[in-house]
């Protein structure tokens, strides 16, 4: 099946090649008559297939024009393909209901699929990934873990993150150097965060997170006193409420610009 591809390194093309491995994630995405779905990165139909035999509603974005053209032959007109880089690609133009997206996502573009989602969350009705492992483990870690970060909180803020298998390399062609991990993340019904802080508390964190050995109080531009509680800390010690509640205490002070 691969013997005519030569995988283009810079798209991240590493082929999903395990059945077993492919049947267990058709298995995990359980898509419905009624879902509309996006696939980022359909490669050569990998995950498509068992997506087309569930439902019409698919579109695949896939910024390989031999690819594209591949997946159009064969699975002929019931496929939609946009030809295009996925970051460029306006996903309310695509359904007007809300979607599912699915994708073995090209590693390089991780970060920006994940903020991608995030401004997309209102029409998410979940999302499906197959990222790195360490990506993975990142997004989902709880503070006082070292890869706690600044994604992990932008992810967590707005979204249940749900892991469901760790994928050998072996299980690719051609084998990439890192494990995957499968994983879904689900818009939450209701944030920690009232609507027009959301904003600035990113903005809060992209600060607090941006020199990771410093104390907070050596990270924001305010001129501070020690009445504060945590401010004494790292950015990582912090659980997320914790965050959430010292950034409205130095706000209502008007000590954030
Ligand atoms: N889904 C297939 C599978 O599981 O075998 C292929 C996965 S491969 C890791 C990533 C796919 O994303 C490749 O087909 C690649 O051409 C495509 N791709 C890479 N960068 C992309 C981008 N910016 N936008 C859309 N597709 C992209």
């Amino acid at each position: 099946m691969f013997e005519k591809i030569n995988p283009k390194k810079s798209l991240g093309q590493n082929f999903l090649k395990n059945q077993i491995t492919i049947n267990l994630i058709g298995d995990i995405i359980n898509i419905k008559e009624s879902d509309y779905v996006i696939e980022i990165g359909p490669g050569m139909g990998a995950i498509s297939s068992s997506i087309l035999d569930k439902t019409k509603n698919y579109v695949g974005i896939e910024k390989d024009p031999y690819l594209s053209e591949y997946l159009k032959k064969k699975y002929e007109k019931d496929i939609k393909i946009i030809n295009e880089d996925v970051l460029k690609v306006e996903f309310s133009d695509i359904y007007k209901k809300k979607y599912r997206i699915i994708g073995n996502i090209p590693y390089n573009i991780s970060t920006e699929i994940i903020i991608k989602c995030i401004e997309n969350r209102m029409n998410i009705q979940s999302a499906f990934f197959m990222m790195q492992k360490e990506f993975v483990d990142r997004i989902q870690s709880k503070f006082g873990n070292k890869v706690f970060g600044r994604l992990s909180v932008f992810c967590q803020i707005f979204f249940d993150i749900n892991k469901y298998i760790d994928i050998s390399p072996k299980d690719f062609y051609p084998e990439p150097k890192v494990y995957s991990s499968f994983f879904s993340i689900t818009p939450k019904k209701k944030i920690l965060l009232e609507e027009n802080e959301i904003d600035s508390f990113l903005n809060f964190v992209k600060e607090i997170f941006e020199k990771r050995r410093k104390k907070i109080k050596n990270c924001i531009s305010i001129k501070y006193d020690n009445v504060y509680d945590n401010i004494d800390k790292r950015a990582e010690q912090l659980s997320i409420q914790e965050m959430i509640n010292l950034y409205r205490d130095l706000k209502n002070d008007g000590k954030l610009v």
